[in-house]
C-alpha cells in the first residue's frame, strides 16, 4: 500500500474470493458455481448483432431486464433494481442506510462480505454469535440494532429459516432495513419475496450467479419497495449508472424467460447434494442440512484443512475456512453428479492413505 491511500482505508481488509485458477483441469467445487451451462436461450441472445451493439451504451435503467424480473415474481418494474451482481446490490444497501457510523448488524458466521462492506461505508459492525448448531438466535436479529444483514440460506452453513421466521424477524423490527439475501434460495428456501409489499422495511436480494448458472455475468437484484428502490438507485447512480453490460443485461432477460432449463438445473443439483449428503455420512462426515448449492460438513478423521490439501493434491477445489468456529469444516459445492461421484471417490481413497 502506499503513502497515499486516504486514512479512512488504512486499516482495510478486502474480501478474499475463493480461488478462481485460470486454466488448469480442478474438479471446482469451492465458490458455488453452477456445473450446468446457462440457457441455451442466453447463448441465443449474445449474437453477433448484440455483440455489435456494444458500442453503444447499455440501458441505465436496465428497462427490459427489470420488467422481465418484475412479471416473474408478479411485481412492479418500480420494485425491482439489477446491479452488477448482487455484491453490487449489497454493497448499495451498506451505501444507503449503513454510511458513517450507523449500525450494520450481521452473524459471526455468515457471507464475509457483509463485514468488508461494513469497513468500506464506515458502518459500526454489530456482529451477533451463531448458536452452538449455527442456527440463528432470532430474538437477537430482532433486537439489532441499525440494518440487519440475513442470508437466507446462509453461508457458509446452508441452514434456512422459513418464511414465518423471517416474518417475525421483518415484523418485529418495524422502524429497521432488514436485507434478507437470497443468493441460495432456490435450492431449497422459501423467498421472503411475497413480504415486500407487506413490510416497507424488507429488501430481498437475489442473484443470477448461482441457480441461473450466471456468475460470470454479473446480475444481481433487489426487490423492495418503491421507495427503498429510490435510496438504492441513487446509490447506484452516484457510482456507475452503467454498471451492467448490454450483454449482462440480454442474459438476465432470456435467464428469467427460461423457467424449465432453471427447474431442470436446480433439481439436478437438489439430487446431487442429497446424493452427496448421503455419501459423505458413510465416509464419517458431520453434514449440516443444506438448503443451498453446497454442503457444509466435517470430515471427523482429519481436519478440514488437511482434507481440503489432499482433496487440492488430487486435482478438486473445496473451500475451508480458517477461522476458530469453521476451520474443522469444508465447505463443498454441489456440482454434476459425476463431479461428486469423484469427489466421494477421492475421499475414499484418501481415507486409504491416511
Ligand atoms: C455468492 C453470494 C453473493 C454474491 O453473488 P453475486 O451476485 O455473484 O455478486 C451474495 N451473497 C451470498 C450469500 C453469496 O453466497
Amino acid at each position: 500500500m502506499s503513502e497515499f491511500l486516504s486514512s479512512a482505508y488504512k486499516n482495510m481488509r478486502p474480501y478474499t474470493p475463493g480461488e478462481q485458477p485460470q486454466g488448469g483441469s480442478f474438479i471446482k467445487l469451492n465458490t458455488n458455481e453452477s456445473p450446468f451451462m446457462p440457457s441455451p436461450k442466453v447463448i441465443d441472445a449474445l449474437n453477433r448483432e448484440n455483440i455489435e451493439r456494444l458500442k453503444l451504451y447499455p440501458d441505465p435503467g436496465a428497462g427490459v431486464a427489470t420488467s422481465d424480473i418484475a412479471g416473474y415474481y408478479g411485481i412492479k418494474p418500480h420494485n425491482v433494481l439489477l446491479g452488477n451482481g448482487s455484491d453490487e446490490i449489497l454493497a448499495f444497501c451498506f451505501m444507503a442506510y449503513c454510511a458513517a457510523g450507523a449500525y450494520a448488524s450481521f452473524t459471526d458466521i455468515t457471507y464475509g462480505f457483509y463485514k468488508v462492506f461494513a469497513g468500506l461505508v464506515g458502518a459500526k459492525p454489530h456482529v451477533m454469535p451463531l448458536n452452538d448448531d449455527f442456527t440463528i438466535d432470532i430474538e437477537a436479529g430482532i433486537r439489532a440494532p441499525g440494518s440487519l444483514f440475513l442470508a437466507n440460506p446462509n453461508a457458509p452453513t446452508g441452514l434456512a429459516l422459513n418464511e414465518n421466521e423471517i416474518e417475525h424477524i421483518v415484523k418485529s423490527r418495524a422502524g429497521k432495513i432488514t436485507v434478507i439475501d437470497e443468493a441460495y434460495v432456490d435450492f431449497g428456501a422459501k423467498s421472503a419475496a411475497p413480504l415486500i409489499e407487506k413490510y416497507k422495511t424488507l429488501i430481498v436480494v437475489q442473484t443470477m450467479s448461482k441457480s441461473r448458472n450466471l456468475a460470470g455475468a454479473r446480475i444481481g437484484f433487489a426487490l423492495c419497495d418503491k421507495a427503498l428502490i429510490e435510496d438504492i438507485a441513487m446509490m447506484k447512480f452516484s457510482f456507475n449508472p452503467y454498471s451492467i453490460n448490454r450483454l449482462s443485461l440480454l442474459a438476465a432477460s432470456a435467464a428469467i424467460k427460461d423457467d424449465e432449463y432453471f427447474k431442470t438445473c436446480v433439481s439436478a443439483i437438489i439430487n446431487a447434494r442429497a446424493f452427496t449428503a448421503d455419501g459423505l455420512k458413510e465416509l464419517g462426515f458431520d453434514v449440516i442440512k443444506s438448503s443451498a448449492n453446497f454442503i457444509f460438513a466435517k470430515p471427523k478423521r482429519v481436519g478440514g484443512l488437511e482434507y481440503y490439501t489432499r482433496l487440492k493434491e488430487k486435482g478438486i477445489l473445496v473451500r475451508h475456512f480458517d477461522t476458530p468456529r469453521l476451520r474443522d469444516y469444508v465447505r463443498i459445492t454441489i456440482g454434476s453428479h459425476d463431479e461428486m461421484e469423484k469427489l466421494l471417490a477421492t475421499t475414499k481413497e484418501i481415507w486409504r492413505e491416511i
